[in-house]
C-alpha cells in the first residue's frame, strides 16, 4: 500500500497534542509512523532504565496506532540513512516530525530535511515538547537567558500553545509487559510503573485530584507521593509539557485557592524548559562545566567511595535511601536527588560527571537536558547554580524533610527499628539503642564514608579557592 505521509516520532510517543501526527492526518491519505533507535555521531545512547521505558512506550504507542489502522515501524541505525530509505520504500510524499533542540540532533534533522527536499519530498517540522521554543525566549539584548527567574518570567509572558486533540480517539490502554531477557534490576521496574500515553494521563489526573493542593508543602517530603511522577512520561513525550501546563492552569480556574501550588508546579515545568534551552545553546552540558572557573577544580579520585555511593552504602541513611530508591524504581525524589548529588560532589568531592553518568543509566526519566543541567546546578558549575558556600547538610535536611524517618525506613530496612531521633544518624546513637534496633555498625549497616562537617569544610575551602580565581 502506498503511504502518503510518514511521521517520524522521537521523544513524542503520544497521539494527543502531537503536531506532526496531526499534520499527517490533515494531509489526508494513509500515514505510517517511524521510530528509530538512533545510532549517529553526537547523539547520546540511552541508558539502561530509559531503554526499558522506551520499549514499553513504543509497545503502547504501537497498540494505539494499530487501533487506528496506522503502522508503527521501528528501526535501528543512523536516521540519515533510515528515514530517506523508509520514505522511498513507502513511496511517501510528506515527512513530518516534531522538533528537538539539542544541536547534534538538530544537525541530524537538518541533514535529513535537506536530503528529502532534494528528492522532492516535503519535510515539515513542528514545535517539540517544550513550553516555548528556544529562539522565542530571548533577553532584551537578544541573547539566551542564563538566569532562571527572568527566563521564567519571559516564558510566563509568552503564550503556551493550546494542546491539539488526539487525531484518532482515546489513547491506547497499557500494552502487555514485555519480558525480553532483561537484567534483574530492569525487571524490577515493571512493578513500579505504568508506561504509555494512557498511563501518563492517569498520572496527571491523579496528581491534579490528590496532590496538587498540597504540592507546595509536600513536594519536599520524599516519603509522600506529593509530586506528579510525570518525569518519565514527559521525557518520552507520552504527555506534552503544553498539556500539563494547561491542565494545571485549568485546575486553578476550578479552585482559585490552588493558585500558589499551581504556580510552584508550573515553575518546575519551566525549569524543564530552562534546561532544554541551555542544551540548545550549550551542546556539551553533560561534559563541560558551564562555569569556566570549575575547570581548575581537582576532584578527588576515590573509586571505593563512588561504588559505595552507587550501592547506597555510604553510611548516611538519607543518601543510601535515595540511591536504593533509584536502583529499585528507576526514579528518585527530587529533594533526595539534590542531597545525593550534593553528597557526591561536595562531601566526597567526586566529579559531578560520574554521578551524572550513573543517573543517566539508572533513571527512567534520564534526560539529556535535565540530568546534566541539574547536576551542574548542584555541583555549583551550572548556570544560575546555588552559591558555592551553600552546601546541603544531609543530616539536617533529612531531619527536616523526613522527620519521622519513613523514607529511610522504607528504603534502608536494616535501620527500620531505630527510634526517630537516631534513624538519620545511627553513627551517633548510643550502643544500647543500636543493639535494641538490631543494628551493628560496620556489619549490618556501614559507618559513614565521610565525616559530614569535616568534608563540608573541605568542600567550602576547595570551592572558595576556585572562586578567588574567578
Ligand atoms: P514534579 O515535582 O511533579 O514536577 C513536574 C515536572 O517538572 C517534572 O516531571 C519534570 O519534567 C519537571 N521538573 C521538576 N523539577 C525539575 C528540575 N529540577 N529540573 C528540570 N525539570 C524539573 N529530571 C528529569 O526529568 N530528568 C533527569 O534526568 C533529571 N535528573 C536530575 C538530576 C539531579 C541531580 C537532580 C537534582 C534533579 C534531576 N531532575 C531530572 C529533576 C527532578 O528531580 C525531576 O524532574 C523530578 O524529581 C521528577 O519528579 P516529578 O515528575 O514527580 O516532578
Amino acid at each position: 500500500m502506498m503511504i502518503r505521509s510518514l511521521v517520524w516520532l522521537r521523544d513524542d510517543l503520544r497521539l494527543a497534542d502531537n503536531p506532526a501526527l496531526a499534520a499527517a492526518v490533515e494531509a489526508g491519505g494513509s500515514a505510517a509512523v517511524l521510530h528509530v533507535h538512533e545510532e549517529a555521531a553526537g547523539l547520546r545512547p540511552l541508558g539502561g532504565a530509559a531503554r526499558w521505558w522506551l520499549e514499553r512506550s513504543l509497545a503502547s504507542l504501537g497498540a494505539g496506532l494499530k487501533a487506528a489502522g496506522v503502522e508503527l515501524l521501528v528501526e535501528t541505525g543512523d536516521p540519515r540513512t533510515i528515514v530517506p530509505e523508509t520514505v522511498q520504500r513507502l513511496g511517501a510524499g510528506n515527512v513530518f516530525w516534531n522538533r528537538r533542540y539539542a544541536p547534534a540532533a538538530r544537525a541530524v534533522d537538518a541533514a535529513i530535511k535537506a536530503a528529502l527536499r532534494e528528492r522532492g519530498v516535503a519535510a515539515v517540522s513542528h514545535p517539540g515538547n517544550v513550553l516555548a521554543e528556544p529562539w522565542t525566549i530571548r533577553t532584551g539584548s537578544g541573547g539566551a537567558f542564563q538566569v532562571f527567574t527572568p527566563f521564567a518570567r519571559a516564558v510566563r509572558q509568552s503564550p503556551v500553545a493550546i494542546p491539539l486533540p488526539a487525531p484518532f480517539g482515546a489513547p491506547a490502554e497499557r500494552a502487555a509487559p514485555l519480558d525480553a531477557g532483561q537484567p534483574g534490576w530492569m525487571r524490577k521496574l515493571e512493578g513500579h510503573w505504568s508506561v504509555g500515553e494512557a498511563a501518563a494521563r492517569a498520572a496527571l489526573l491523579r496528581f491534579l485530584d490528590e496532590a496538587l493542593d498540597r504540592y507546595a508543602e509536600d513536594r519536599d517530603r520524599p516519603s509522600v507521593s506529593g509530586t506528579s511522577a510525570l518525569s518519565p512520561h514527559l521525557r518520552f513525550g507520552e504527555i506534552s509539557a503544553r498539556q500539563v501546563w494547561h491542565a494545571a492552569q485549568a485546575a486553578v480556574l476550578d479552585e482559585p485557592a490552588r493558585g500558589a501550588a499551581v504556580e510552584k508546579f508550573l515553575s518546575e515545568l519551566i525549569w524543564r524548559d530552562f534546561n532544554h534551552h541551555q542544551l540548545h545553546h550549550r551542546p556539551d552540558i553533560a561534559a563541560v562545566d558551564m562555569r569556566d572557573t570549575f575547570a581548575g577544580l581537582e576532584w578527588r579520585d576515590d573509586p571505593p567511595a563512588f561504588t559505595a555511593w552507587t550501592r547506597g552504602l555510604t553510611g548516611i541513611p538519607v543518601v543510601d535511601a535515595g540511591m536504593r530508591q533509584l536502583w529499585e524504581t528507576g526514579w528518585m525524589h527530587n529533594r533526595v536527588r539534590m542531597l545525593v548529588a550534593s553528597f557526591l560532589t561536595k562531601n566526597l568531592l567526586l566529579d559531578w560527571r560520574l554521578g551524572e553518568r550513573w543517573f543517566w543509566d539508572t533513571l527512567v526519566d534520564a534526560d539529556a537536558a535535565n540530568n546534566p543541567g541539574n547536576w551542574q546546578w548542584v555541583a555549583g558549575c551550572g548556570m544560575d547554580a546555588a552559591p558555592y558556600f551553600r552546601i546541603f547538610n544531609p543530616l539536617l535536611q533529612a531531619a527536616r524533610f523526613d522527620p519521622d524517618g519513613a523514607y529511610v525506613r522504607r528504603w534502608v530496612p536494616e535501620l527500620a527499628a531505630l527510634p526517630d531521633a537516631w534513624v538519620h544518624r545511627p553513627f551517633e546513637a548510643p550502643e544500647s539503642v543500636l543493639a535494641g534496633a538490631g543494628v551493628v555498625l560496620g556489619q549490618t549497616y556501614p559507618r559513614p564514608i565521610a565525616d559530614i562537617r569535616a568534608s563540608q569544610r573541605r568542600a567550602r575551602e576547595t570551592f572558595a579557592a576556585l572562586k578567588s580565581t574567578d
